[in-house]
């Protein structure tokens, strides 16, 4: 696989559990909101040997929980699988972060339990999706399988969007929430750094954070990421 590098402990990110980030190289999307745009081209090879990090998990394996694996877009890697088994064989559990563009990977790793938690990324509603994930011709299709699949709970999953001013209205957001019902479901502000693509993008204010917050208290499972509901 293609491993760009990693981050040895996270206590955020694989909900209850303490984990290992695995960023991989190669991204089959260009969001031009993408912190991590180093990540996009599929080109280079990883700079961090897969053996690199087993070392490191063998050596940690009683104190993580397991690997989050993100990146880049981990679908594209084409031994995704096998890097899976191999950290499950540690005793790890794993969290997958996907676009969810890879319907039929995704389908077959939750088939073979070998994923203990997705998050997948929501970029816009049905109609901005072109703009939001720098693929202007984009093919809905998987996206929407994955979303489905998903919903199926054969796996604890959650969907996110990060929301930023240029691109989400809340008419975009109840648009999502129709699609995917009462799933767990986190707005995630946008955060300008150097790796982002369109620089001239910008996160919400406090107080639009705040106003949206009260409007989404009617719906139980959708969260501001970092914010206590209402
Ligand atoms: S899908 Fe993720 S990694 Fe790929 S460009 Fe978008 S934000 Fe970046």
């Amino acid at each position: 696989m293609k491993i760009a590098g990693y981050e040895k402990l996270s206590l955020q990110d694989f909900p209850n559990n303490m984990s290992c980030i695995v960023f991989t190289q190669g991204c089959n999307m260009k969001c031009p909101f993408c912190q991590n745009s180093t990540l996009i081209p599929t080109e280079p090879e990883g700079t961090i040997p897969e053996e690199e990090i087993f070392d490191y998990l063998r050596q940690r394996q009683k104190i993580l929980d397991g690997v989050t694996i993100s990146g880049g877009e981990p679908t594209v890697q084409k031994d995704l699988k096998e890097f899976i088994i191999k950290v499950r064989q540690l005793g790890l559990k794993v969290k997958l972060d996907t676009n969810g563009t890879n319907y039929n990977l995704l389908k077959e790793l939750i088939d073979e339990k070998l994923l203990d938690y997705v998050a997948m990324d929501i970029k816009n509603s049905i109609g901005k999706y072109g703009v939001t994930s720098g693929v202007p011709n984009i093919s809905m299709d998987n996206i929407l399988k994955s979303i489905d699949l998903l919903k199926q709970n054969k796996v604890d999953y959650e969907f996110r969007t990060t929301i930023i001013n240029e691109h989400h209205e809340l008419k975009d957001i109840y648009e999502i929430i129709k699609l995917i019902g009462d799933s767990k479901y986190y707005l995630q502000n946008f955060n300008l750094s150097d790796d982002v693509i369109d620089r001239s993008l910008t996160g919400f204010t406090e107080e639009k954070l705040n106003l949206w917050n009260e409007i989404i208290t009617n719906y139980p499972s959708v969260y501001i990421r970092g914010r206590e509901k209402r």
